[in-house]
């Protein structure tokens, strides 16, 4: 996997696209395909979050009750019963280390 900025390339597609059109060319799949190659990749943080307890879930996730936890960076909700996690390192949704700090 190699992470690229999907507005970058956005950009970078429509200007290779008015490039070719400005040559009287169609700009094709494989012009496409050269566009993301020639993409730069970029360099991702670590995403660190924390799980948010009851009752300050409800602001995130809605109606849940206390059996549930949130995540801080995805506000994805666990229900901590049912899953029977003691708390997960890292969410299994958006991949967020979890730490203690807020
Ligand atoms: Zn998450």
């Amino acid at each position: 996997m190699r992470p690229i900025n999907a507005e970058t390339l956005k950009a970078s597609m429509m200007l290779d696209g008015l490039n070719m059109m400005l040559l009287g060319k169609k700009y094709e799949l494989s012009d496409a395909m050269k566009t993301v190659d020639h993409a730069p990749t970029i360099a991702l943080e670590p995403k660190k979050g924390h799980w948010i307890e009851y009752p300050e879930c409800l602001a995130y996730a809605g109606a849940l009750d206390s059996n549930y936890i949130v995540c801080s960076k995805c506000g994805a909700p666990f229900n901590i019963m049912k899953n029977e996690a003691e708390r997960f390192d890292f969410c299994p949704v958006c991949g967020a280390r979890m730490s203690d700090e807020i």
